[in-house]
């Protein structure tokens, strides 16, 4: 018996050239095997035999071609006449003007025939119909043992996808009725109706797909990984039932059934994962307890030059409550670009400092750091906290209370307490090492950081808590989900006193009256422009697109406003002439600056009060969000005309949305809503590609997986009750292996 986790060479008929082929898909297990998904499902129902066609209806049918003619009239008009043929009956065809199809459409041959039915004189005729050719193979097998009365009659279209999934894969669920799997696979062309179409590679078809994972169904050990009572309390359906019914559909329903259970278990490991990790990071001790001065950080935060938000209000509370604790804090500061993290996070060290430990500040660039350094530099100016900065370029040479650097710390010996990653237990501090008294490390925008960077970051000093930070707006659901060892704190408000940035949409027939509106703003309040070009289509990664984009845009604008002077930043740039664009504008040399997408995101441009974003549809929510975020950041009232051509309806709900809302958090919402979170956070985040088929819009499932998640691992942390899941965990080093 195969079992799940046996290399895909076991299962029969594919040997080592089908492995390699198989590894393109990823494709490496049993398992694997079982998880590849269908893309989409062609609905044999949809094919319909000639007897019951009806007048009116588009159908496709499978028919034999039994006679071809080119026919001129006396007109002068040149028709294709076609008599076909299948089980229940013959039909007329006929084409107008297509005499090219007297080299395509052979008589004698098979072929699917997708049109419109016509009563022409009484007689049934099908109208200009599209064609492709039917496997033949596959056909003597049909012609030989299939029951053409059971072919369930229907009134649509077939797909017109021909790449993968042959009309002829449709009616013999793609299976090969010649060959030796052959006729044990054929029940499921007569009960399947739903024929499953999947990701292919060279030399790896649907078709050929469909009869391995039949095989492979048939012969392995599918055990449920989940437990009677799991399955039972949420209405699950059965692991085997489930890999059956996705593969070989009996209906509609049972499909719904079974993409629900294993959406279940996508979700449900990335909770338990994450949970378990949670849970066994509870377990640590901190080396040493920090006790909070609640006088002296009041008075810090009283003697801040402005008034904390009450979000950041409500993060300070939940970070200094967890510094108390003995277990090691981990936890997320999320909260839009200007939200003000930073002060939070000098709070925690203060507190850190306090109890007379140490901290570290992690940037991911030495712009950051530097920033960092010189807004906390500030802060902490009237305090005792001494603080460095190290990065590549600055080594400050001492001991500070708050060290901030880029990964240039990570290798500093002098700084992260006691080095091995994985420490067996040994005595602690010997004489000659570091005092342990690193009690907190700050990670700004972590997943900017290295895979290596990061897997050093976990392992840095004796469990110090952890403190980290991101502008990503990922909502609460979808960030528990992603990072379940994590707590989340969310800052969901921007300082008070920040303008809003008014935002309008712009259709093509309020062009010229917005240009009257941008000349003025720039020859009586003195504004400043940032012209956002169109997103060029990544699948063309033309950079020379972009980049002509971006001239036609400076040359259009240079004939709109002759009287102004007009800037033009891209990537083709050399540094010195980004350099001079960004100077130039800053200067006021230039009143506007035409910028592509991509190089503007860098830039930071306090004075500029207005920005056009051309083609607005193409972008996401969170990146229009991101890409306003360069104007508002003086203390003028500052603009946002989103310029568009387009008025469906999605497009003009979505672009409504930012006139609407202003936080990055309620905009991710509504586009994860529209447009899923691959789109919307790119494909970084970790989990996203264990996902296959549950989708983080759905909060119900999230909700319910976490639950199921959260009561097996605080009833039994180690899942001894839980065999099963206890060797996914075990067995779990990768995201992708967390399905298998
Ligand atoms: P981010 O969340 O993007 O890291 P910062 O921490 O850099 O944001 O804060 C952005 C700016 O807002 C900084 O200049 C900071 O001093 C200021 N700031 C932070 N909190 C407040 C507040 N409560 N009121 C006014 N200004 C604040
Ligand atoms: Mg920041």
């Amino acid at each position: 018996m195969l079992s799940l986790s046996d290399p895909i060479t076991k299962v029969p008929l594919i040997g080592p050239n089908y492995a390699d082929k198989l590894h393109k898909l990823n494709i490496h297990t049993v398992g694997d095997l079982l998880h590849h998904y269908p893309i989409r499902y062609l609905d044999r129902s949809q094919f319909t035999t000639i007897q019951d066609l009806k007048d009116g209806e588009i159908a496709t049918i499978i028919a034999e071609v039994l006679d071809f003619k080119n026919i001129y009239t006396k007109f002068g008009k040149n028709l294709q006449q076609a008599k076909v043929a299948d089980a229940t009956g013959q039909i007329q065809i006929t084409w107008f003007n297509q005499s090219f199809l007297s080299r395509t459409i052979r008589e004698g041959e098979w072929y699917a025939f997708s049109g419109r039915v016509k009563d022409y004189h009484g007689r049934l005729t099908l109208q200009a119909p599209e064609h492709e050719r039917v496997d033949e193979n596959s056909l003597s097998g049909w012609q030989r043992q299939g029951d053409p009365q059971k072919l369930p009659a229907g009134k649509e279209k077939f797909n017109q996808n021909t790449k993968s999934g042959s009309p002829a894969d449709a009616i013999f669920g793609g299976v090969s009725l010649t060959g030796p799997a052959g006729s044990q696979l054929l029940p499921s062309l007569h009960t399947g109706r739903l024929v499953a179409v999947y990701p292919e590679t060279a030399g790896v078809s649907s078709k050929w797909l469909r009869s391995r994972i039949k095989a492979t169904l048939d012969t392995a050990d599918i055990t449920d990984h989940l437990a009677p009572a799991t399955i039972q309390r949420y209405s699950l359906k059965p692991l085997s039932y489930s890999l059956t019914q996705i593969h070989f559909p009996e209906s509609q329903d049972t499909l719904t059934l079974a993409r629900h259970r294993l959406a279940f278990d996508e979700l449900f490991f990335l909770q338990l994962e994450g949970t378990h990790k949670r849970h066994l990071l509870k377990q640590k001790q901190v080396s040493r307890l920090i006790q909070l001065h609640h006088q002296e950080i009041r008075h810090f935060i009283d003697s801040l030059p402005f008034k904390l938000t009450r979000a950041q209000h409500r993060a300070t509370g939940q970070i200094l409550e967890d510094l108390e604790k003995g277990s090691p804090m981990n936890r997320l500061l999320e909260g839009d670009v200007g939200s003000g993290k930073t002060v939070v996070a000098a709070i925690a060290a203060y507190a850190t400092h306090l109890s007379g430990l140490k901290s570290l500040f992690m940037a991911p660039t030495e712009i950051l750091a530097n920033q960092h350094y010189r807004e906390l530099t500030k802060l902490f100016a009237a305090t005792n906290l001494s603080i460095g900065l190290r990065t590549g370029a600055t080594k400050q040479i001492g001991e500070f209370d708050l060290t901030i650097g880029t990964h240039a710390l990570l290798f500093d010996k002098n700084l992260s307490g006691s080095q091995a990653p994985a420490r067996p237990p040994k005595p602690k501090a010997k004489e000659e090492e570091p005092p342990n008294n690193l009690g907190l490390i700050i990670i700004d925008e972590q997943h900017r950081f290295g895979v290596a960077q990061r897997a050093k970051l976990e392992s840095l000093g004796d469990n110090p808590h952890r403190l980290t930070m991101s502008a990503t707006p990922i909502p609460r659901t979808i960030a528990l989900t992603l990072y379940g060892d994590l707590d989340v704190s969310i800052i969901d408000e921007l300082p008070h006193g920040r303008e809003r940035i008014k935002t309008w949409v712009v259709p093509s027939a309020k062009r010229t009256g917005a240009y009257r509106w941008i000349r003025d703003q720039i020859a009586t309040q003195t504004a400043q422009v940032f012209v956002v070009c169109p997103l060029i289509d990544p699948s063309e990664t033309d950079k020379l697109k972009e980049v002509k984009s971006a001239r036609q845009e400076y040359d259009k604008l240079t004939k709109i406003f002759p009287d102004f002077k007009i800037g033009l930043i891209h990537g083709r740039l050399k540094s010195a002439e980004k350099n001079r664009a960004i100077t130039d504008f800053k200067t006021r040399i230039t009143q506007i600056l035409v910028a592509t997408p991509v190089i503007e995101v860098g830039i930071d441009i306090p004075q500029a009060a207005v920005i056009v974003i051309e083609a607005a549809e193409r972008f996401g929510l969170a990146q229009l969000h991101q890409l306003r975020g360069r104007v508002g950041r003086g203390d003028t009232q500052s603009y946002c005309l989103l310029f568009t051509s387009t008025d469906t309806q999605t497009v003009s709900h979505r672009l409504t949305a930012m006139t609407r809302y202003h936080s990055g958090f309620k905009l991710a919402e509504i586009d994860l809503k529209i447009r899923g979170p691959g789109e919307v956070f790119g494909v970084m985040q970790h989990g996203f590609d264990a996902l296959k088929l549950a989708r983080l819009s759905n909060i119900k499932l999230i909700e319910t997986t976490k639950e199921a998640a959260t009561n097996i691992i605080s009833t039994d942390p180690n899942l001894d009750h839980y065999p099963q899941l206890k060797v996914k965990l075990n067995l779990d080093t990768s995201p992708r292996t967390t399905l298998n």
